[in-house]
């Protein structure tokens, strides 16, 4: 057996969280072996965000066109998709290609290894026939991947992932979206206004369940005006392809297309990554971590495996959090008896450990012990970039109502609000605010329109620092902005 190479840190995944945090600590001085096993930055650029809203900017481009008649003259538009994925191609994704991520994360100073790697028992990693012991710490950054329901027959055909609804060349005259949540959504609007006949399957009673009803009500309204067919309640039990179409039973009902694009949710797969050669239940559905990601002594966890929220914005949230964390160890380290074994890497890592204390505010001016920031999701933002966006923030009403707050909801459609009516937007929006009345500040808030996501962004501050009602009710809102509704639902919590 091959004897295990000394390192610093291993990074297992270099998606959003991992790349960012092996590529810190590279940076910092550190000798780090980041592992991927496939393309190096993950899912959100290859498969996910960036792709996807190219995609969005596109069909959106088309939504514009088309509502110049009865505002500014006519217009006529003819879809392409050709250019979308030329784009996505060239200069989203490099055709799949990771050498840049690479050229990057070697530039910083780091070692990269392609391979899967998965644990070897306390402070091992095993990649093939290689081994390393990471002397201060082992981060895993594994993401997640399309949770496949077992569907009688599913498994035997061709459908689709996000892989293969953004890889796309031509498109389909007809597809079926299996699974109405923020990714079906988005990408079933996008199919549908580039002229594919677009049916999304939802197994509960409305899309986009875990927003506020209102988001799915507005959202619905939006995908059927882009003539895209709504089914819910549809509990998929067989799917048949006989060559050319898919058809989806469901009890009575059956649904078929040229395409099926299943997109029921994301999971982790943690039996691939020896977590119980150092005592972790790999049965899990995701590696709990703490408020500093620590899954255990020497092991961090950051992304979407910790199952927090599937966000790229959480991703490196959190990866902040491990760097300041594994460079305050590596400082205390230095400290410690045993630091000259460690001095040169050490020294090295001080002077950049500095610099993200320093820049990290919260983290205090060095980093020093017991200043690391804590992980705080009470202020959580997400944006599901369909048009209108549907942007939110914190507790649901109804979530709030489960922990037992004394809610209070503040309500106003955007169509009521000087902006909404000139931009006149149909199905429009609104927002709605969620206040602890006892505490008298927000814990929560929805924002849909045509930049419900970018109009979250104060009330992301307004829950986040926990900014008096009052006190809100008393800032000067421009006029005529979208974001002056705020003002509006805050009136409206009575
Ligand atoms: C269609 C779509 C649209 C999205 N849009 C948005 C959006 O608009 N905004 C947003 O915030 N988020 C969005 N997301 C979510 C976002 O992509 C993820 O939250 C983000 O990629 C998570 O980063 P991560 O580093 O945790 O994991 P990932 O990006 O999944 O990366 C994990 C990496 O680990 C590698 N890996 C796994 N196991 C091993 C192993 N044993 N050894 C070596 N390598 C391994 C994988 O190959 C992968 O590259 C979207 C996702 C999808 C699918």
């Amino acid at each position: 057996m091959a004897e295990p190479e000394l390192v610093d840190v291993v990074v297992v995944g270099l998606g959003v969280g991992g790349e960012e945090v092996a590529g810190r600590l590279a940076e910092a001085g550190l000798s780090v072996v980041g592992v991927e096993r496939d393309l190096v930055g993950g899912e959100c650029p290859y498969w996910g965000c960036i792709p996807s809203k190219m995609m969005i900017r596109a069909a959106n481009a088309l939504a514009e066109a088309r509502r110049v008649d009865g505002l500014a003259g006519s217009a006529q538009v003819r879809a392409d998709w050709a250019p979308v994925a030329k784009r996505i191609r060239e200069e989203a994704t490099d055709t799949w290609n990771d050498r840049a991520a690479v050229d990057r994360f070697t530039g910083k100073g780091g070692r990269f290894l392609r391979g899967s790697g998965r644990l070897d028992g306390p402070g091992r990693v095993r990649v093939g026939d290689q081994v390393f012991q990471a002397r201060h710490g082992i981060v895993l950054g594994t993401g997640t991947r399309p949770s496949i329901a077992p569907i009688d027959g599913l498994a035997d055909t061709p459908y689709w992932t996000n892989h293969q609804a953004i890889e796309v060349a031509e498109l389909p005259a007809s597809l079926l979206v299996l699974g109405g949540g923020a990714i079906g959504v988005e990408l079933a609007q996008v199919f549908a206004r580039f002229g594919v006949r677009v049916t999304v399957l939802e197994a509960s009673g409305r899309i986009l369940a875990l927003e506020e009803p209102e988001s799915s009500e507005v959202a619905a309204a939006a995908l059927r005006a882009d003539g895209v067919q709504i089914a819910t309640e549809v509990k998929a039990e067989r799917i048949d392809h006989d060559g050319d179409t898919f058809t989806v039973h469901a009890g009575d009902r059956s649904f078929s297309a040229d395409q099926l694009l299943v997109v029921t949710g994301r999971r982790a797969h943690l039996d691939e990554l020896g977590l119980d050669t150092v005592g972790i239940d790999a049965g899990q559905r995701y590696l709990p971590v703490d408020d500093r990601m620590h899954v255990t002594d020497g092991i961090w966890a950051v992304g979407d495996v910790t199952g927090e929220g599937a966000f790229t914005h959480i991703a490196m949230y959190q990866a902040s959090i491990v760097v300041a964390d594994v460079l305050d160890r590596v400082r205390r380290a230095q400290a410690g008896p045993d630091a000259s074994g460690t001095a040169s890497v050490v020294g090295g890592a001080m002077g950049a450990a500095s610099a993200v204390g320093g820049s990290m505010g919260a983290a205090g001016p060095s980093g020093a012990a017991g200043t690391v920031p804590r992980a705080d999701y009470r202020a959580l933002p997400r944006v599901t970039f369909t048009d209108p966006e549907v942007g939110a923030v914190g507790l649901t009403e109804r979530q709030a109502r489960e922990r037992g707050i004394n809610v209070q909801v503040g309500f106003t459609e955007l169509s009521s609000s000087t902006r909404g009516w000139i931009h006149k937007s149909e199905p429009g929006g609104f927002i709605k605010v969620i206040a602890d009345a006892d505490q008298g500040v927000l814990i929560g808030a929805t924002s849909v329109g045509p930049a419900g996501g970018e109009v979250l962004s104060a009330l992301v501050v307004a829950v986040h620092a926990a900014v008096p009602v009052s006190q809100l009710r008393h800032m000067i809102y421009a006029y005529p902005t979208f974001h002056r509704a705020i003002q509006s639902a805050l009136d409206d919590l009575g």
